[in-house]
């Protein structure tokens, strides 16, 4: 039989089987919302109408700019079910950023929390949006004449109108948007099958795992490769979904994860170093004995605070692997029972690398010399190809580069490869910063710092940092008699950039490390500087690792 493996679906199981399993979110107020898949799902389905009342047809982008909450989770039924592209914008990006992004995507309708219009606001200056809709907290009236009221929206959409779109599995059901090293940020779109496909795979045991008996906790935002896909899979499986709203700092997390009996949660490492910090300095005040598994990605978890969880806290870390073009997981680290009569040491060792692959999904790496033995030691860029693997970028973008001859996409990681096919992450090709799970590019960095009437030459590079895993630090030769400081070159680059991208430190050199080709030779400023912010996360906050 042919059976599409479409969004639809997903929601038509969630809708019989688990009507009564809760979505529970927490407002900006800090309150708690609660209700269920049954009225989730039908109003998405008003959302449905009220977006093809407004021209939404097939294929069409529509945006959302929100955080983590039950209306952005409608958004992420209904419009894939309308067969138009939900389009998730990222709050963190600069506006001229945004600006382009909505234009590239040509987003004919913006879905945003009322909290966020001052940030649309300053994006809307420079483009032009058909339909705002506001999703509102207060009873505040809008203030944008033209915009819309999601609520009203909704109350006046009649249900019965609703019409399932008959769906091809690889049409376009969601898009987002990269950071690229040079350029701009480039379109990735995800199809049907393909997120049903990787929801599947979320429940596999040798992933995370998920079932009916799981409440669902994603820290990682909405914006972030679907929350890596789990407001998804959680809905496919029957998993209560907790949905934390604009508060992810450790307390509100911890309070959600004890308080909503939380078996499984995901986010960068950042967001649990702060958690284990909160969990160590409070120790008995969070009843965790629910939690399952703190899935970890985006970033490199370290075999410190993998520890930390496990032997202060008896909380299991789960280490996965994944990008943007890959739906996100791509490769998840759960340790084979054979491995756990090895010592302690090798078994975190092994639990801080970044994994096997899913099934359906395949690696290699490529060195100078061709593709390298899994020797566990010989280094090559890893490329990988998928059922959830990106074949290109929107509009065919300037990635071409990005993909072999062959078909497989090259991520730029640099990884070595076991024998038994577990992969470990050793450094990137990739001339950008991962704080906190964002990206910031050196290059535009660089660039913008050359502008200087007194600079000469600067290089940026990522130094490992004990809350952010990474932050950028600028090498900068100031041309012969001229001066600055490091404050006056940050105040210079201010205006351009997102102030979280500005470097915390700008030293000055006399010559920035060069190749034989001229280039900057960035691996020896960051070995020269690897210790300026104190070092990876682990080092200082864990113990014993
Ligand atoms: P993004 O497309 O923003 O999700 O970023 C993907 C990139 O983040 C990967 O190519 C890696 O460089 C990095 N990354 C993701 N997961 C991990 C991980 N578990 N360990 C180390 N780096 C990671």
């Amino acid at each position: 039989m042919d059976f599409p493996l479409t969004i639809p679906a997903i929601v038509r199981r969630a809708e019989t089987l688990f009507p009564h399993t809760g979505v529970v979110s927490r407002r900006a107020d800090r309150s708690l919302d609660r209700r269920t898949y049954a009225d989730v799902i039908a109003r998405s389905r008003r959302l449905v109408v009220a977006l093809r009342d407004l021209g939404v047809g097939r294929g069409d982008r529509v945006a959302t700019l929100a955080w983590t909450h039950h209306r952005h989770l409608e958004a992420y039924l209904g419009v894939p079910s309308m067969g138009a592209v939900l389009h998730t914008l990222n709050l963190r990006l600069h506006p001229d950023d945004l600006a382009y992004i909505i234009s590239d995507a040509d987003d004919r309708v913006v879905l945003v929390d009322e909290s966020l219009l001052p940030l649309l606001d300053k994006v809307r200056a420079q483009v032009a949006i058909p339909h705002v809709v506001v999703m509102r907290t207060g009873s505040m009236p809008i203030a944008g004449a033209s915009d819309l009221d999601y609520e009203t929206l909704l109350a006046a959409a009649e249900p019965t109108r609703f019409v399932e779109a008959a769906l091809d599995e690889s049409d376009a059901a969601a898009m987002c948007y990269t950071s690229g090293t040079t350029g701009r940020p480039k379109g990735v779109l995800y199809s049907h099958r393909a997120i049903v496909l990787h929801s599947m795979a979320e429940g596999m045991a040798d992933c995370i795992g998920l079932s009916r008996n799981d409440t669902v906790l994603p820290i990682v935002p909405m914006f972030h490769v679907n929350a890596w896909g789990l407001p998804y899979s959680a809905t496919l499986l029957g998993c209560a979904q907790v949905l934390p709203g604009p508060h992810l700092d450790a307390k509100s997390i911890a309070e959600l994860l004890a308080g909503e009996k939380v078996t499984v949660t995901a986010g960068v490492p950042t967001i649990w170093m702060a958690l284990l910090a909160e969990l160590d300095a409070n120790p008995g005040a969070y009843d965790l004995r629910a939690l399952r598994t703190l899935a970890i990605g985006g970033s490199a978890a370290p075999a410190a605070m993998i520890r930390g969880f496990q032997e202060r806290h008896n909380l299991r870390v789960l280490h996965a692997w994944g990008m943007t073009e890959t739906t996100p997981i791509g490769t998840v680290c759960n340790l084979p029972a054979a491995m756990g009569e090895l010592p302690l040491d090798e078994q975190y060792r092994y639990r801080a690398m970044q994994g096997t692959p899913l099934p359906f999904f395949e690696i290699r790496a490529r060195g100078e010399e061709g593709i390298v033995p899994w020797d566990g030691r010989t280094l090559g860029e890893l490329e990988v190809r998928g059922a959830w693997v990106a074949a290109q970028y929107y509009h065919g973008e300037a990635g071409d580069s990005r993909f072999t001859d062959d078909g497989w996409f090259k991520t730029g990681d640099i990884v070595r490869i076991t024998p038994a096919g577990c992969v470990e992450l050793a450094d990137r090709t990739k001339d950008l910063v991962k704080s906190g799970g964002e990206w910031i590019s050196s290059v535009a960095l660089e660039n913008a710092l050359m502008g200087h009437p007194a600079v000469a030459e600067a290089a940026v590079v990522a130094v490992p940092h004990p809350k952010w895993d990474e932050r950028p630090l600028a090498a900068v030769v100031l041309k012969p008699g001229q001066t600055a400081t490091a404050d006056e070159l940050r105040a210079y680059l201010a205006p351009q950039f997102a102030s979280w991208w500005l470097p915390d430190t700008v030293t000055f050199v006399a010559a920035i490390p060069k190749t034989s080709a001229g280039k900057f030779l960035k691996s020896a400023l960051r070995e020269q500087y690897r210790g300026a912010y104190g070092g990876a996360p682990g080092a200082v906050a864990g113990s014993g690792g």
